[in-house]
């Protein structure tokens, strides 16, 4: 009786290797990997961009210094040409030469810097566009990480009530049967004992030759055999 029992606990102790393996290959950890490797990938491609952004931005705020410096001397000049203590003809003249000079420096560096702001608009287009994308890929790992908290609880829950009908069949088993299916579990990739049906075992599958099943058949029903070419734990009827 008690080892008809022991073939309960197997089934139990399978159901839960078969769960907690099943929880180990979930579907949601290869989408949670495509999410990090997608990722990963537009981040990459961001961090180009960015860079490009970074350097256009660099000129632009170069050539802005220049125009300031620029401006600075400008108002310079005028504030010389205009404050009376340059009289001489040839010397205003010379800096009116010189303002014009300047105004047109500064002139075709502002022409650079439009052309900088045309160069960093769609720059900034592609920047905000790899960020949605990555808000995207966020949102979408966000649900998947969800669904694999979800699958994972619904394992562990029957994982739970696997592991306490398990502990309600094995209560009236002895302890040295426990320890010896144990071991045979432990050393027989998690199936330690088989039921017999007519001569075949169900653990390996091989039929017992005439002699070894004259020698089972004569055992007492309440002897613990093992079967002779798997070593599990038979069951017979
Ligand atoms: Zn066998």
């Amino acid at each position: 009786m008690t080892l008809a029992q022991l073939l309960v606990v197997q089934a139990h102790d399978s159901a839960i290797d078969r769960l907690r393996h099943q929880r180990t290959v979930l579907p949601e950890f290869q989408a949670l990997a495509d999410c990090d490797e997608e990722r990963a990938h537009i981040e990459t491609q961001r961090g180009e961009a960015a860079e490009r952004r970074h350097a256009l931005g660099r000129e632009q705020k170069r050539h802005e210094d220049d125009v300031a410096l620029i401006e600075e001397r400008r108002n310079k000049e005028n504030e010389r040409l205009y404050s009376g203590t340059v009289t001489a003809h040839k010397d205003l003249q010379a800096i009116q030469a010189e303002l014009d000079v300047l105004a047109e420096r500064q002139e075709g560096i502002e022409d650079q810097v439009l052309e900088l702001m045309e160069a960093i608009e769609p720059v900034d287009a592609e920047l905000a566009d790899f960020d949605a994308k990555l808000a995207e890929v966020a949102a979408r790992r966000a649900t998947v990480a969800q669904s694999l908290a979800d699958s994972e609880a619904t394992i562990d829950a029957q994982i739970e009530a696997e592991t306490a009908a398990r502990a309600d069949a094995i209560v009236d088993v002895e302890a040295p049967l426990v320890a010896e299916y144990e071991r045979c579990r432990a050393d027989l990739g998690g199936v330690g004992i088989a039921r017999l049906n007519q001569k075949t075992c169900e653990g390996c599958h091989l039929q017992l030759s005439a002699v070894d099943y004259d020698r089972v058949r004569k055992e007492p029903s309440d002897a613990v055999l093992h079967c002779p070419e798997c070593e599990r734990i038979l069951v017979r009827d």
